[in-house]
């Protein structure tokens, strides 16, 4: 299929303060197995001070960040209405792709620890969108480490690094189970969520360059919905990547 004349407009949701343990590396990855195709791209950046409104964009990313950043984000998504207008676009369902902090940030709330470093000798309860049904509390280990889990998608690899524990509501959809690592809260085996075509994790890594499939359903599922057909993308040459793959589960016992 010719793909020539479409185009692909990714919103980086806080990208200058939510892109830690590489993230922007998922942005890039999506441009370029896009580009590989014809198809153009464009990421605009949505952050505190810059406007935004339904339809601006095609598909959602949102990174993680440590928790001073988180605070800011979580007063500016839900002060600005941001949040509000995502949720909106999530359930006529644009894709989202949102790792850890940003992850957190898109469920009920997320609470944070003094022990933290937020600048304040209270514990924070930072709102949350409540787009996933999960909410996060700050533990008093850190959970870090590569980390695999089994999904719809294959297996899906990364690093994780957090100390929030995410809990999914009866009605969550977690995005896999955890082979080797932790996942949402180290206790219940379970990783992400999936919420129509949003996606929330712990996987850093980044995640979409070491998960191409994962990668090109989102540019797939993307391009489908904005242009109102089924799009089915050429396969790439992913020998580098189908080895490091391999290279990575066998290093983890997998
Ligand atoms: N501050 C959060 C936590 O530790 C998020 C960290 C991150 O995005 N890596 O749980």
């Amino acid at each position: 299929m010719n793909h020539k004349y479409m185009n692909l407009k990714i919103g980086y949701l806080y990208g200058d303060l939510m892109n830690i343990y590489g993230d922007t590396g998922n942005s890039i990855a999506l441009k370029h197995r896009a580009h590989a195709r014809n198809i153009d791209v464009e990421v605009k950046m949505i952050t505190i001070g810059s406007s935004y409104k339904v339809g601006d964009v095609d598909m959602f990313f949102f990174g993680g960040g440590q928790d001073e950043s988180q605070i800011a984000v979580s007063r500016d998504l839900i002060k600005s209405k941001k949040g509000e207008l995502i949720k909106e676009e999530i359930e006529k369902g644009i894709p989202l792709l949102a790792i850890c902090g940003g992850y957190q940030l898109l469920g009920e709330y997320y609470q944070a620890s003094r022990k933290q470093e937020v600048g304040s000798s209270q514990d924070i309860r930072l709102e949350g969108v409540s787009l996933f049904p999960a909410y996060t509390e700050a533990g008093d280990t850190r959970m870090i480490g590569n980390i695999a889990i089994e999904s719809e998608w294959d297996k899906l690899i990364g690093f994780e690094n957090h100390s929030g524990k995410t809990y999914l509501r009866p009605e969550g959809k977690a995005l896999g189970t955890v082979l080797k690592g932790f996942g949402n809260n180290g206790e219940d085996g379970k990783e992400g969520c999936v919420y129509k075509n949003a996606i929330g994790c712990y996987m850093h890594g980044s995640l979409l360059p070491k998960n191409p499939q994962l990668c090109d359903w989102f540019i797939e599922k993307t391009l489908s919905i904005k242009y109102n057909k089924d799009i089915k993308l050429e396969k790439l040459n992913d020998f580098f990547e189908i080895n490091a793959r391999a290279d990575f589960l066998a290093k983890i016992g997998i």
